[in-house]
């Protein structure tokens, strides 16, 4: 539509950030802008119909739109934060990055079954949301959808992922 073509307009490319060769992706133009965000977040989650009780965020932009989204869908929230955020974490998940390891972490506030979407921003290698699925299923909820704003399609995280919903693809 034309509002998810403006939208679109307004994401950012930040060269060289945050490190030569890396093509940065800003969402920030998009966030401050009413209609822009508006329409984004009705797109993230349409697919899934209100089918989810919770929505899970990954730190630190995906907490933006899983906040919008979950007030939007009528669900609840829970942020899927970094190692050592967390004061009370049930569940802790290790995920390789290019050249490093990280770790999420998150609460136990998802009850038994809980029908949950995974949001993030932006999919790039994947690690990050295969990581979180893991994460939301030790927490025994059941993820129904995993839905990223933007996906960079050349870093493959679709393979990694399988069924992923995007709004916009680069
Ligand atoms: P992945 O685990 O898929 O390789 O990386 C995804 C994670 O890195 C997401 O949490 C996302 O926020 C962040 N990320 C990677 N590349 C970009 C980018 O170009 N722009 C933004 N905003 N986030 C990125």
């Amino acid at each position: 539509s034309e509002a998810l073509t403006r939208a679109e307009s307004l994401i950012r490319t930040i060269p060289d950030y945050p490190e030569p060769g890396v093509m940065f992706r800003d969402i920030t133009p998009l966030l401050a802008d009413a209609s822009a965000l508006r329409t984004v977040i009705h797109a993230l989650i349409a697919p899934f119909d209100g089918d989810f009780d919770v929505v899970a965020g990954v730190e630190a932009r995906g907490f933006l739109l899983a906040g919008a989204a979950a007030m939007e869908a009528g669900a609840g929230l829970v942020p899927i934060r970094k190692a050592g955020k967390l004061p009370r974490p049930a569940a802790s998940v290790d995920y390789a990055l290019e050249y490093a390891t990280a770790t999420i972490e998150a609460h136990d506030d998802i009850a038994a079954g809980a029908r949950v979407l995974l949001v993030d921003d932006v999919l790039a290698t994947g690690g990050t949301l295969a990581a979180a699925r893991t994460l939301v299923a030790e927490l025994g909820g059941v993820v129904v959808g995993t839905a990223v704003l933007l996906e960079l399609e050349a870093l493959g995280g679709r393979g990694v992922l399988g069924d992923v919903h995007t709004v916009f693809t680069a």
